[in-house]
């Protein structure tokens, strides 16, 4: 049977009219029988390639999962469609039941983490009936070239290879070539079965900003995205401190999360996160491995990520459900200073590489072209010179020939010994003379005052983007040296070239988030929808968007249906969510 022969039950089941992408392919690929490895970007719809066959088809589709988080996520969202699912883990009380209702046939779905997969007591009930699909979601733990590599995805194979007949397919969202190829032979999936889908995310929105005051500048942005958001700081402190001065600048709920609070403690807050239409968390990294949220509305950096693939993976969390989001990084030249000198306590064979990371998030971050494009190339696509949706794109920074300046700096800093702090050398080069530039004598020096007037704006900038390219280097002491890079550009063999500062460039008008969200804002039917979507949660006990996405809601309060079968016509909306939730918002689109 062929992906478009299962149309009608893609839209009575999940209440969708096409598939979305290569989702079409891959199905085709399963229905048929063969061995699949899906790449695809992070909200693509992965989950659907094997939740549809496991609707479709007779006997009951394993899924090997390696979250317990992800698990119960995905389990809610497939039982409120209707679907027969349920999970082995260890925190399941029903094991037995479960194991007894596959041994029935009375399951579509069954999630299981890999160690237990592996062991005697699966392959017994495996033995007592053969599944209809082997589904290895985060495929890419099993390869070590993957940048989360797990020894118990090894185990598989065996467990695979007794069952040659059971179609195979692998998904992730992150395997760039190398990887790819290494998930193809581990788990013996012929090359002909990778389906590649673009890495774009186009309803992501990427900005970029110099850091000048973060609490502030995330304050700002954060009140423009009415929606749940996620602010990566790079320390734990810094998580407890900003949610404390965002909670009190923008009166929103804004909890911290990182790996020194207590296990229940995270697991609240990541809960509260989960259900909540407007929630907050400022976290390390160490947030959103476990996390399917679609609804998550903003994703802000306080400080450098740590890599492209980082940033991309960090900000992929933001509107899964397709619907906009915005992201928002903020970067000081004492990110990059930190970073350059962590590399020199790494082992001698890893440097080029986290070196390589470092010019490669320098190149982003500078960029005046649009940053997508930056980002889709890193990854080896070949996408369009300009995108639409990223802050140099929606406004081109105009660009400044900084060369000469460069030189001048750079001289300043030479001539002053390569000791002092950003705020000396620029007061030397604009010819504002205190104590400390007199007693030294750098008064008397030729660089003295040779920067003026609306120049010398320009200087913390170039600063910035000088410590970024390697040009200058902070010492111990904060203060500026050279680096690889400066020699070529003192002579003025590198041209350098700056965005003019962002202090004097014309507001944005554009009201932030606002504007690129999709949700009306104070439509009444609309929250009166999302008031009962609240309660309907809560009674079943999951979170909002499991009943609907807020696209559904939109159309409700757009085409206002006032029959059953008409709100079953609305995308997103499926035969069993109809049955249970259908007459309580017809009775609310009734009142308006
Ligand atoms: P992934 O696992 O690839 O990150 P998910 O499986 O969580 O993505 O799906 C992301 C979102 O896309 C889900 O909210 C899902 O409801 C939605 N979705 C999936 N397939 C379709 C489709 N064909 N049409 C519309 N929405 C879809
Ligand atoms: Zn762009």
């Amino acid at each position: 049977m062929s992906a478009d022969a299962l149309l009608p039950l893609l839209k009575s089941t999940f209440g969708f009219d096409h598939f979305r992408g290569k989702q079409g392919d891959v199905v085709d690929r399963v229905m048929a029988g063969q061995r699949t490895l899906a790449v695809m970007p992070t909200g693509a719809g992965k989950s659907l390639t094997y939740q549809l066959p496991a609707v479709a088809l007779d006997g009951c589709v394993v899924v090997v999962s390696p979250l317990i988080a992800l698990m119960h996520d995905q389990l809610r969202g497939a039982r409120a469609a209707g679907i027969r699912a349920a999970s082995l883990t260890s925190v399941d009380a029903d094991f037995a039941d479960t194991r007894q209702a596959y041994r029935d046939g009375q399951l579509d779905l069954l999630y299981i983490a890999p160690e237990r997969a592996t062991g005697e007591g699966f392959r017994s009930l495996m033995e007592a009936r053969t599944p209809a699909l082997f589904a290895i979601d985060e495929a890419h733990c099993v390869s070590e070239w993957g940048h989360d590599f797990r020894p118990d995805y090894r185990l598989l194979r065996p467990l695979l290879d007794a069952y040659p007949g059971v179609p195979r397919l692998a998904l992730t969202a992150t395997a760039d070539k190398h990887t790819r190829e290494d998930i193809l032979v581990q788990l013996g999936i012929p090359a002909d079965g990778l389906i590649l889908a673009g890495f774009d995310r186009p309803n992501i929105r990427y900005a970029i900003r110099p850091r000048i005051g973060a609490a502030k500048q995330l304050a700002d942005f954060i009140a423009a995205n009415p929606g749940p958001g996620i602010v990566y700081c790079p320390t734990r402190d810094g998580t407890e401190r900003m949610a404390e001065k965002l909670a009190a600048a923008t009166g929103r709920s804004v909890s911290a999360y990182h790996a020194g609070l207590d296990p229940e403690r995270r697991a609240r807050v990541q809960h509260d996160f989960v259900a909540s239409e407007d929630g907050i968390v400022t976290a390390t990294v160490a947030f959103g491995m476990g996390i399917d949220k679609p609804d998550v509305r903003f994703v802000a950096h306080a400080g450098l990520p740590k890599s492209i693939e980082a940033y991309y993976q960090e900000t992929g969390r933001g509107g899964r459900d397709g619907d906009p989001a915005e992201t928002l990084m903020l970067w000081g030249a004492e990110d990059f200073a930190r970073a350059r000198m962590r590399l020199g306590e790494l082992p001698e064979a890893r440097v080029a590489g986290e070196r390589a990371r470092l010019n490669a998030m320098a190149a982003l971050v500078e960029t005046s072209e649009c940053r997508r494009t930056l980002l889709l190339r890193h990854f080896g696509e070949n996408p369009p010179e300009s995108c639409g949706n990223c802050d140099n794109c929606l406004e081109p920074p105009a660009r400044i020939d900084a060369t000469v300046l460069a030189q001048k700096l750079l001289s300043a800093v030479y001539r002053t010994g390569q000791s002092f702090g950003a705020g000396h050398v620029e007061a030397v080069l604009t010819g504002r003379s205190d104590e400390r530039i007199a007693s030294r004598g750098h008064d008397k020096l030729s660089v003295f005052g040779i920067v003026g007037g609306e120049e010398a704006r320009l200087i913390k900038p170039l600063v910035r983007t000088l410590v970024a390219r390697e040009a200058l280097e902070t010492t111990e002491h904060g203060g500026l040296m050279f680096g690889p890079a400066a020699r070529a550009m003192m002579k003025g063999e590198v041209p350098v070239t700056i965005a003019e500062p962002p202090a004097r460039r014309t507001r944005r008008q554009r009201g932030g988030g606002a504007a690129a969200a999709a949700n009306p804002v104070g439509d009444p039917l609309f929250e009166a929808l999302r008031a009962t979507r609240r309660e309907l949660a809560a009674e079943a006990g999951v979170p909002p968007y499991v009943v609907f996405h807020d696209a559904v809601l939109r159309a409700m309060a757009a085409d206002k249906p006032d029959s059953l079968h008409a709100m079953g016509t609305i995308p997103g909306v499926g035969a069993k969510k109809l049955e249970a939730w259908g007459d309580a918002f017809l009775a609310v689109i009734r009142q308006f």
